[in-house]
């Protein structure tokens, strides 16, 4: 087994602190990665402090990962050491059910397994994340980093740039439709740089005033502050397509009012508590109300490739991993411009 290092949290009250543990040895289809840089998702503090009651102790989060191939088992002919590559939300899945043959792993039928907080197949106890030295992952959940790109900036497109690009997609975001991103946090700023390079007309919600300029930086067309209810009357039945990134329960009755005739709300942000829907909301005007979960391989790696030829990356604040306590702290006071990235580097010198 390879012994690691990384930041866990032992309990779901207590900070992120220096860990030691193991990974399995690279197997015959197994990637082994140097991890360069890990995106902090807010799932990562929702995991951490088990707000989805899901956690078994110690979690390791870490989903947005980029780092550089150091060894590879005999059965891999893609990748090779050297190579820089990345890892998302998911490191195996079954391979052989219909979502999984459509290369859609997130929606696979015989239950898929994240990168941290899922049963480890091989060696047993859970898997862990991102915020550590080094990770041992599927040859078949590997992506490719394009030639080029920053790779701190990048690291944050594989959950928040493929978990909005994939429901933009999905329900054909484009020219001549009128998306709205709620929420300009990870996912929300590359909700909005994504829907303005596909074309469509972006309008960016939000609940800081003090985002508005970064809003149309971005890429919005328009920027809405959600809480001003004559603004919002201004867009009543206009939109196409919604993207709710909201990290926090929120009343979604006023977005609903938005949507045209068969337009889709689709939830992306996960709060910790249901959140109440009224029925005429969705009876008036045939409307929809759907979720999206991260999206598949090759998805990815479209997504990946289609933000190497746009020039799109995430907008990072570098911190080293002392500093993951703290951004948790900041994330839940919505500041951060728009997300942080580890240096993991910097795992070398923590105490
Ligand atoms: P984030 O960076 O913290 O951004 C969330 C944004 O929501 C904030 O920046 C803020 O934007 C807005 N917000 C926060 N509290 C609010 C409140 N009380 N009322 C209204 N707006 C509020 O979080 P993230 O990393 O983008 O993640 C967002 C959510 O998506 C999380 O719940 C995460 O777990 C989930 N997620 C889901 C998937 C999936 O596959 N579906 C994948 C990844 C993450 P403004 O300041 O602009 O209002
Ligand atoms: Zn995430």
């Amino acid at each position: 087994m390879l012994t690691c290092t990384g930041f866990a949290a032992q309990t779901a009250d207590s900070p992120l602190e220096k860990f030691t543990f193991n990974r399995r040895d690279v197997g015959e289809n197994d990637v082994q990665i140097e991890i360069l840089f890990c995106g902090v998702c807010h799932s990562d503090l929702h995991t951490a402090r088990n707000e989805w009651r899901d956690s078994v102790f110690p979690v390791i989060p870490g989903h947005e990962i980029v780092g550089r191939v150091t060894s590879v088992g005999s059965g891999v002919t893609n990748f090779k050491p050297g190579d820089k590559v990345g890892v998302g939300c998911l490191v195996d899945s079954c391979q052989t059910c219909a979502s999984c043959n459509e290369g859609l792993e997130q929606y696979c039928d015989n239950g898929f397994t994240l990168t941290y907080n899922s049963p480890e197949k091989v060696i047993g106890g859970r898997t862990f994340g991102g915020y550590s030295d080094q990770i041992v992952v599927d040859k078949g959940f590997v992506l490719r980093i394009p030639e080029g790109m920053d790779l701190a900036a990048t690291a944050p497109l594989l959950c928040a740039g493929i978990t909005t690009y994939s429901p933009l997609r999905h329900w054909k975001a484009g020219p001549g439709k009128k998306v709205g991103i709620i929420g300009l946090g990870g996912l929300g700023h590359m909700g909005v740089k994504l829907a303005h390079a596909m074309g469509a007309y972006t309008v960016l919600f939000t609940t800081s005033p003090s985002k508005v300029a970064d809003g149309k930086r971005l890429g919005a067309d328009e920027v809405v502050i959600s809480k001003d209810a004559e603004e919002m009357a201004k867009h009543a039945n206009s939109f196409d397509l919604f993207i709710d990134t909201v990290a926090a329960n929120h009343d979604l009755s006023p977005y609903f009012a938005l949507l045209k005739r068969e337009g889709t709300m689709v939830q992306v942000g996960a709060p910790e508590h249901p959140m109440p829907i009224a029925a005429f909301d969705l009876i008036f005007k045939r409307r929809n109300f759907a979720g999206s979960l991260i999206g598949g391989i090759p998805e990815t790696q479209e997504m990946l490739d289609f933000c190497a030829k746009h020039g799109i990356t995430s907008d990072v604040e570098i911190i080293p991993i002392q500093k993951v306590n703290e951004a948790y702290e900041r994330m839940l006071k919505s500041d951060v411009k728009y997300r942080f990235s580890i240096d993991m580097a910097s795992l070398k010198t923590a105490a």
